[in-house]
């Protein structure tokens, strides 16, 4: 096994074998313990503890050598007291310089992390906007989410959430996490600790919710006749999953009657998106007949 420190004692040459004895039994140290106290050896030479501890100090010293742990850099201590001696004796020992190159290389690696999760987090964002997750949430459950996310901190936010006692509403939050609508950072035991809104979240789901005020009247029109464009499933990563995948919203009804005939078209649109029409096979005629007139 690698030595931590070296000790050594050094006696002065003019020592009575009494205070050899003495200074002797002083240092006397295993394992990085001093096995005897001044007090114990007093005893046995009539001597008290400070009278004992003035002749080990003044007949000699203790030599510690210690290496860095990092670089090996060698560094000498010399103490003249049990207690000094104490302060010196750590299980390591690391060099300023190592330290310093320590700190600097953890200071370096919380950067590179705080990069690395803006970096998530953007891309999560992004996707979540692309998709327009907030689709997969009920309209009802959005308004939950963004009167939630108006809380002016992470720790309101918990606070009004723990004193409701309702299941539904972590359940919106964690969803809306899963589903990149708020970035959710959470501690070593799971406890969320910081939350991130997506952008411009109600913005974005302006048109989802207005969608619900537009006067029932609108919704008699009826149109059979649906067309959309798919956009490509950037997620995709085996042949199982959907080449091109979304949610779309009606601002209408739409009614398909049964037996009548659907014509359907796909065109390629650039990205690999592509557009779906369906129309009932009758109407087309309808309306070539129109633009061509
Ligand atoms: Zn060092």
């Amino acid at each position: 096994m690698e030595e931590k420190y070296q000790i050594e004692l050094v006696l002065n040459d003019n020592l009575s074998l009494q205070e050899l004895e003495i200074t002797n039994r002083y240092w006397f140290i295993e394992d990085g313990i001093f096995k005897e106290t001044p007090s114990n050896i007093g005893r046995e030479f009539g001597l008290r503890s400070f009278e004992i501890s003035t002749i080990a100090r003044n007949g000699s010293y203790l030599n510690i050598t210690q290496y860095c742990s990092g670089c090996k850099l060698k560094q000498e201590l010399k103490a003249d007291s049990i207690t000094l001696a104490k302060t010196y004796l750590k299980p390591s020992w690391t060099c300023t310089t190592c330290l310093k190159q320590i700190e600097q290389a953890k200071f370096d690696r919380l950067k590179e992390e705080k990069i690395l999760t803006q970096k998530r987090r953007f891309n999560k964002f992004v996707q979540a906007t692309e998709e327009k997750a907030w689709y997969k949430f009920t309209r009802t459950e959005l308004k939950l989410l963004i009167q939630m996310l108006q809380a002016p901190s992470t720790k309101h936010l918990i606070e009004k959430l723990i004193e409701l006692k309702e299941k539904k509403y972590w359940s919106i939050l964690h969803r809306a996490n899963e589903y990149g609508l708020v970035d959710l950072v959470k501690n070593s035991k799971n406890y969320i600790i910081q939350h991130y809104p997506l952008y411009n979240l109600e913005e974005h789901v302006k048109p989802y919710l207005e969608v619900l005020q537009k006067p029932p009247s609108s919704t008699k029109e009826k149109h059979s006749r649906i067309s959309f464009r798919m956009l490509k499933n950037k997620n995709r990563n085996s042949a199982d999953d959907p080449l091109n995948n979304g949610v779309i919203v009606l601002g209408n009804d739409v009614v398909f009657k049964a037996g009548e005939p659907l014509s359907y078209a796909l065109y390629a649109r650039e990205n690999g998106d592509v557009h779906l029409s369906i129309t009932p096979s009758d109407k087309i005629v309808k309306y070539k007949n129109l633009t061509r007139t």
